[in-house]
């Protein structure tokens, strides 16, 4: 058997959050150790390595900004990076800060199983290593364990059966090659247009419209590089007292209160702009249905002109309220269906019956394919926690403790779960704000809180059970005042997933997050339980 490593601290995946806490917690001179599944840092830009693949926030804000020689120094390219580049980027934090050397890499973790008498966790790997650490911080993404539907016959397939979410890492070659793709998300709608332009031949199987907006990617313009690098620390701070602590200008207009031309002007406006800051066009158009019926209105007429045949682009209007899925982003998607080698698919009148070894049987027709590709998503914020035997006190599991969804603090910490903290856990603003800024957020806390206790002395927290049960009630409350919640099943509520409770996770509103934790910490950290 090996010798047990023992450590202060085990972070679990080497993506921008784990990466950070090992810095962070390392610079406060604990023993740190990271186990990182994957063969290199990255995390979400590790694995989606599809063709397309970019970021749908702006690079110079979808950056760390813990360092300002580091956000000095680097240069991006692009208005919105590619995936190789943010790839390219994690792995220069890693040489300059010095992190390899704390991070295992191929190395998954099985069990972390908490010891009440040693007040440590316990861990095994896959490949049976053991480890103890008095905290774990569980560094594990919001989505990075991809989803694979339950189709028949999925074995069967003797083709090539990619998953955007498990990309290889070698290029594949479309060219000449009939390509099938299950799922209409922000993967597949940045895949299509680029694989489109190779392949013979691409069906595209929808269930879900979704709303997608323009990128007009570019190259970065240097003079606003220039303008941002001068004044970067209050560039951040104003981000940060956004709703989403994205620099997306949001209006203070309703929809519902300037003329139908003046509406109508915005919305091009914003358009034209590309990206995310569309959903800013007006302040109500994720609170008020007619608001955001306008909205709708203008993206069917821009797919309606994009779209050659009229009953193509009929089914590639959403039906669902803007926002309530994740909103797209892409370059020259709707148009992709004007090429004559591209078929788009409506699972809802034929549904997929099983894989064959050829291809796919729906309701109506079979299909043969070299390669198949699902871009069906992932189990989001809570699967590769749940992939892990989690136990805490009394031997309570965390799939027991979250039957009925995600109960947490602050999207941080879980009572009967001591010393181990999620970083953009469900309850925390993670996918619904700049997913960089909420993660320096939580280690700084996670940080703070350790020294806290340190200084008084003390080797365990947790969260206690009324916060725990007030915050989940208050994280839905706000998500009640929205649409967000409402009219579509997706993947903030774990609706994209059989069986799995049906519960919204992400908190509303970064400023308000951050507000709260500062006077959480204030207050002696209210709602923890020390020992
Ligand atoms: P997704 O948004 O969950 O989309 C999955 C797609 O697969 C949906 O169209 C879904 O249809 C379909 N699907 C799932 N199961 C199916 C089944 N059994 N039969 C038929 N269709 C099925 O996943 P994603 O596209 O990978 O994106 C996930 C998230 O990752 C995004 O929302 C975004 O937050 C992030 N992401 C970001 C970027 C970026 O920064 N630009 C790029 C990619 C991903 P239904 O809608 O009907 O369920």
């Amino acid at each position: 058997m090996s010798r047990k490593k023992r450590l202060d601290v085990v972070v679990v995946g080497a993506g921008f959050a784990g990466m950070y806490a090992l810095h962070k917690l390392r610079s406060r001179g604990l023993k740190v150790l990271v186990y990182e599944a994957g063969s290199g840092v990255g995390g979400t830009w590790y694995w989606n390595r599809y063709p397309g693949a970019r970021c749908d926030v702006n690079s110079l804000e979808y950056s760390y900004q813990f360092s300002e020689e580091l956000q000095q120094e680097w240069n991006w390219s692009e208005r919105y990076s590619p995936q190789p580049e943010i790839l390219a980027y994690a792995n220069h934090v890693a040489d300059r800060f010095d992190l390899i050397k704390d991070i295992q890499f191929d190395t998954k973790i099985t069990k972390l199983n908490f010891n009440e008498d040693k007040r440590l966790w316990f861990g095994l790997t896959e490949q049976g290593e053991k480890f103890c650490a008095q905290f774990c911080i569980m560094a594990t993404g919001c989505l990075s364990k991809h989803n694979i539907p339950n189709f028949e016959g999925i074995d069967n397939f003797q083709g090539e059966l990619l998953h955007t979410g498990q990309w290889p890492h070698q290029p594949i070659n479309f060219s000449g090659k009939k390509v099938g793709i299950i799922g209409t998300g922000s993967s597949a709608i940045q895949s299509i247009p680029i694989i489109a332009k190779d392949a013979a031949q691409l069906t595209v199987f929808q269930r879900t419209a979704t709303f997608s907006i323009p990128a007009y990617n570019a190259p970065m313009d240097r003079g606003y590089e220039q303008q941002i690098k001068s004044n970067y620390k209050e560039f951040r701070a104003h981000n940060s007292q956004r709703y989403a602590a994205l620099n997306n200008n949001p209006s203070h207009l309703s929809a519902m209160e300037v003329s139908e031309e003046e509406r109508e002007a915005i919305y091009e406006e914003r358009w034209l702009e590309g990206g995310l800051p569309f959903l800013a066009s007006f302040n109500d158009l994720g609170i008020n249905e007619e608001a955001n019926a306008t909205a709708i209105d203008f993206i069917h007429r821009k797919i309606k002109s994009a779209v050659d045949d009229p009953d193509i682009a009929e089914l590639l209007c959403p039906k669902t309220v803007i926002g309530c899925k994740r909103l797209c982003v892409d370059t020259n998607y709707y148009k992709t269906f004007n090429l004559e080698n591209v078929v788009l698919k409506n699972l809802n009148r034929s549904p997929i019956q099983r894989i064959t070894d050829k291809g796919l049987k729906t309701k109506d027709a079979e299909y043969e394919f070299d390669i198949l590709i699902l871009a069906t998503g992932f189990d989001a914020m809570t699967g590769a926690l749940l992939a892990i035997d989690i136990r805490g006190r009394s031997n309570k599991t965390l799939s027991e403790h979250w039957k009925d969804g995600p109960a947490n603090y602050l999207g941080l910490s879980m009572n009967r779960f001591p010393n181990l903290f999620m970083i953009t856990g469900p309850g925390s603003p993670s996918v619904l704000a700049n997913m960089m800024v909420g993660i320096e957020q939580h280690v700084d806390f996670i940080a703070d809180l350790l020294s806290f206790m340190q200084n008084k002395d003390k080797l365990q927290v947790e969260a206690n059970a009324d916060a725990e049960e007030n915050w989940v009630r208050l994280v839905n409350r706000i998500a009640d005042q929205t649409l967000f919640s409402k009219g579509c099943n997706s993947w903030y509520t774990g609706a994209n997933i059989p069986g799995k409770p049906k519960i919204f996770m992400p908190y509303l509103g970064y400023p308000s997050y951050v507000e709260k934790c500062n006077e959480i910490a204030a207050d002696g950290y209210r709602g923890f339980e020390f020992f």
